[in-house]
């Protein structure tokens, strides 16, 4: 424990002094934040017991991460419904992953689900909540590591450490991916998606539903994602790779084209 923290304190005094964004925390830590974070959610938010939902996601979830599975061996996913009228489902580090029941209720086919899960299990394959950890925390502890190195004392590590666990699953929830973050996503979400056997054509027409509904009710998810228009023509410039893979993935499986 007492080299974790100090390893911690190191690659968060790293990049408060040098700039936020470069420096990528311990994977152990983030994974363990996010586990934090999503056991809080757990306790605080309604679990779905609807069958057909749950039955639904974990099929879907189930193959996509099979599909992610040279990625990110040995990860602890874990696939939870939540009863919420939210347009809206996300990642965790460590493989801890929610779908809201605004969402289920949005998407027809496994197809649609599979465009959302892969996307989310994406983040997590291009550790994009390592890299959005390492931002909020750097302006969240600068202030604390500043005051520990100007003073040149050994203030007690494992209070600091204590500190930036508590603020780290804050804000593994409240930060926002950057819009680069939600392209490469995109792009490699829908690969999943195609290799796991969905038809990633599937991920336009859930956008184009998403737009649809942002006229009368704006989603969450739109909230932190990038202008539905763009991300929509940005689909489609990879939908050429992505068929390749779905089609492949058909006939090495034996299934008609
Ligand atoms: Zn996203």
């Amino acid at each position: 424990m007492k080299k974790f923290v100090s390893c911690f304190v190191l690659v968060l005094g790293s990049f408060a002094f040098v700039g936020c964004g470069a420096a990528v925390l311990p994977e152990e830590y983030v994974a363990s934040q996010g586990h934090s974070a999503f056991r809080q959610m757990k306790r605080q938010e309604r679990i779905s017991t609807n069958p057909k939902h749950n039955a639904m996601v974990k099929r879907v979830a189930k193959r996509i991460a099979d599909a992610s599975d040279i990625e990110l061996p040995k990860t602890e996913w874990e696939f939870v419904v939540f009863e919420n009228d939210a347009v809206n489902a996300f990642a965790l580090p460590g493989g801890k992953v929610g779908v809201y029941t605004g969402l289920i209720d949005l998407v027809d086919s496994d197809d649609e689900l599979a465009a959302v899960i892969g996307h989310e299990i994406a983040h997590v394959a291009c550790r994009h909540g390592n890299k959005r950890l390492s931002q909020g925390l750097g302006i969240a502890l600068g202030g604390v590591l500043l005051d520990r190195s100007m003073k040149k004392k050994d203030k007690d590590d494992r209070q600091l450490a204590r500190i930036g666990y508590g603020v780290g699953s804050q804000l593994l929830v409240a930060l926002p991916y950057g819009r680069k973050q939600e392209t490469e996503a995109d792009d490699r979400g829908i690969m999943y998606a195609a290799l796991a056997g969905y038809d990633p054509r599937a991920a336009i027409t859930f956008w184009q539903k998403m737009k649809k509904q942002s006229k009368v009710r704006p989603p969450e998810f739109l909230s932190t994602h990038p202008a539905t228009d763009n991300r929509i023509a940005y689909l489609e410039s990879k939908m050429e790779n992505a068929m390749r893979i779905y089609q492949q993935g058909k006939e090495a499986r034996g299934e008609s084209p």
